[in-house]
């Protein structure tokens, strides 16, 4: 085993499981193993990003196809009209704990106000 792969560079290479919605040369989504809403999907660059902070010019094309795959699985699990949550957190105090950058897309039922937390 390569240690230095990520776990979502690992699912996207199948080895690990996962439930895979979606997968191209590019991206792949997946149900969140600990799903917070009905739908609760992680779409991620099969190629190692480590956070939004790291996003260079050449990442464009991979975040643009992360945008449109989340939009195509929120039609295809039937939440495009309700509405969703598209959420990417960003090292420690936005509270991401893999360290591979991911975009969640949660729906399924009213959300809620974004932010649960004061200022
Ligand atoms: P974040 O806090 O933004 O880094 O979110 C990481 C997300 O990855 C959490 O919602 C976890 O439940 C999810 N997660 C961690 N490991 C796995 C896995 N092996 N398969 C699917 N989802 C995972």
């Amino acid at each position: 085993m390569d240690q230095g792969m990520s776990i979502f560079q690992r699912i996207a290479r199948r080895e690990l499981p996962a439930d895979i919605l979606y997968q191209d040369d590019w991206v792949t989504a997946f149900r969140d193993i600990h799903p917070a809403a009905p739908v609760h999907v992680l779409i991620v660059p099969n190629q190692l990003i480590v956070t939004a902070a790291d996003v260079l010019p050449e990442h464009e094309a991979v975040l643009g196809r992360m945008l449109r795959v989340a939009a195509d699985i929120a039609r295809a699990e039937g939440i495009a009209e309700s509405g969703y949550r598209l959420i990417v957190n960003c090292k420690a105090d936005g509270g991401q704990e893999v360290p591979h950058l991911h975009l969640h897309l949660l729906g399924g039922r009213p959300l809620g106000p974004m932010l649960q937390c004061k200022a």
